[in-house]
């Protein structure tokens, strides 16, 4: 079957195909079409007119957090093969895998039950005569861009709640890992969605994505993905003033004070930042940890990571699997090279696997980098693999100025079983979300998105609603008297 669906039909793209590569051994796994620029032009017409006219904008909020509400039971009915087919895409574990559906589901019902929630209210004027509302509209034609590291889970923080707003759109996933973006889509149009409403593009960056951020009858981008791609989109929406929405990389401190129990910081420290081989746009890649229990927390860090199971994420016991693709292994070898260069110690790691079962694909070993400067790249910029680096203090102070030294701020946690300095710490901190003894869970129900060059926008939660909607607001006069401003005779 074609793997482009464009106003409701599955079809090939004018740039032939491209393959879809399984990191854990360098395999492809199948072939996909490509969309060239009259795809392009194609979808977003699909997208407009569905949007413009049609059975669509006539769908209630209720009717479409019900459509909600049924992909999110097909979800749960393919859980097994959409996370084995996300395990072959990324090389993470099928375990991994397996949560990232049922996160997406509960992300579904969410939204399938906020739909029909919030349709604006009314305004007191204090004139009886006037009837003054304030309602939510969809934005209108939405061109969704995603990442590669969490394809389904990322895509589903945007679809659900476009769909619940009645907008019409077009997918862009990663070129990388786009194989369940096309099974999400499959599930939307088997939930009964129109033609047109949900749309999907396969292609890279450059071919796909661009054309569709500075096209005229796009109005909204919906990105997450790096900091140079989300600058570049939001300079090509400026032409056109498209509502843009960016979710991009992060720096995230795990500030840890030293009445943390040890077994605790340990396990936690590493479970932020080796999870997924690091490729976690909130990874937990800067330890921060107070003087006196610094070399014991990073002596047991490093014997333990090297006891990581790296492997095929599709076997049993299995901990993490490869990084994603050949380019962003040769990024971390860069990073590492660059930090050695730099004069930082590499503690553990900072090679790839010696075992032969793992050669052919994109292993890198945990990593742990101390002796480490706050100008060393591998401290400023976002690696998104497995390189821990370690910064130590001795107040309180010193490890909120740490945390806050960074131009992100997506997330960050502090361990202490002091809860006046964990409030403390976590008001201080200009992260968009901070974990208190804790790293990485996230809920439906409350807002994700980051600060400074993390990000311009929220997704999740009331406001990941609103990220989709129009604010209007409805003033009519129902008894209308001439005002006479203008004197409608000539001047004497
Ligand atoms: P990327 O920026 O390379 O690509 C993301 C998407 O943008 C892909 O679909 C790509 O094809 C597309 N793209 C590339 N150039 C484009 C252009 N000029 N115009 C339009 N689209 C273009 O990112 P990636 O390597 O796929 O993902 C990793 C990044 O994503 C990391 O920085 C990570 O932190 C970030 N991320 C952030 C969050 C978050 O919630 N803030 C979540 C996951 C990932």
């Amino acid at each position: 079957m074609p793997n482009l669906y464009i106003d409701g039909h599955w079809t090939s793209g004018s740039a032939g195909t491209a393959p879809v590569v399984n990191p854990y051994d360098a395999s492809v796994v199948t072939e996909v079409d490509q969309a060239g620029t009259d795809d392009v032009d194609r979808a977003v017409a699909a997208a407009r007119a569905a949007f413009d006219s049609g059975p669509w904008r006539a769908t209630t909020a209720g009717e479409r957090g019900a459509i909600l509400g049924r992909i999110a039971e097909m979800l749960q009915r393919d859980k097994e093969k959409i996370a084995r087919t996300e395990t072959l895409d990324t090389g993470k574990t099928l375990a991994e895998s397996r949560i990232d559906v049922d996160d997406v589901t509960a992300v579904f019902r969410y939204y399938s039950g906020l739909a029909d929630k919030d349709a604006g209210r009314v305004v007191d004027t204090g004139n009886a005569d006037v009837v003054a509302r304030v309602v939510h509209e969809p934005v209108g034609v939405c061109a969704l861009i995603t990442p590669w590291n969490y394809p389904l889970l990322q895509l589903s923080w945007k679809v659900a709640p476009a769909i619940a707003a009645g907008n019409t759109m077009v997918i862009k996933p990663s070129e990388v890992t786009p194989l369940t973006s096309i099974t999400l889509v499959e599930l939307c149009e088997e939930a009964g969605i129109p033609p047109g409403v949900v749309n999907i593009l396969l292609g890279d960056g450059p071919s796909v994505g661009a054309p569709l951020t500075s096209h005229p009858d796009v109005d909204m981008v919906s990105f997450t993905g790096g900091l140079s791609t989300g600058q570049a989109i939001i300079r090509a929406s400026a032409e056109t003033v498209k509502r843009t929405a960016v979710e991009l990389g992060g720096k995230n401190p795990n500030i840890v004070f030293a009445d943390t129990d040890l077994e605790l910081a340990v396990d936690y420290v590493m479970l932020a930042v080796f999870l997924h081989s690091g490729q976690v746009c909130s990874a937990g890649a800067r330890l921060i940890v107070e003087e006196s229990i610094a070399d014991a927390v990073v002596d047991e860090v490093v014997r333990r990571a090297s006891y990581i199971r790296q492997g095929n994420g599709l076997d049993d016991g299995v901990e993490v699997g490869p990084l994603v693709s050949a380019a962003h292994l040769a990024k971390i070898e860069d990073f590492v090279a660059s930090a050695r260069a730099e004069g930082a110690t590499i503690r553990c790691g900072g090679t790839r696997p010696d075992d032969p079962s793992l050669k052919n694909g994109f292993f890198f070993l945990p990593t742990v980098i101390t002796d480490v400067t706050r100008d060393m790249r591998v401290i400023r910029e976002e690696t998104f693999g497995p390189l821990l680096t370690v910064e130590r203090f001795t107040t309180e102070a010193e490890a909120i100025e740490l945390g806050n030294d960074t131009h992100y701020g997506l997330a960050g946690a502090v361990f202490t079983q002091d809860m006046g300095r964990a409030h403390r710490v976590s008001s201080a901190l200009r992260h968009g979300t901070v974990w208190i003894n804790d790293f990485h869970p996230y809920f439906p129900g409350a807002e994700w998105g980051g600060m400074g060059r993390s990000g311009n926008g929220r997704e999740l939660g009331p406001t990941g609603l609103a990220e989709y909607q129009e604010i209007k607001h409805v003033w009519n006069n129902t008894a209308p008297e001439p005002q006479r401003w203008f004197s409608g005779t000539p001047a004497s």
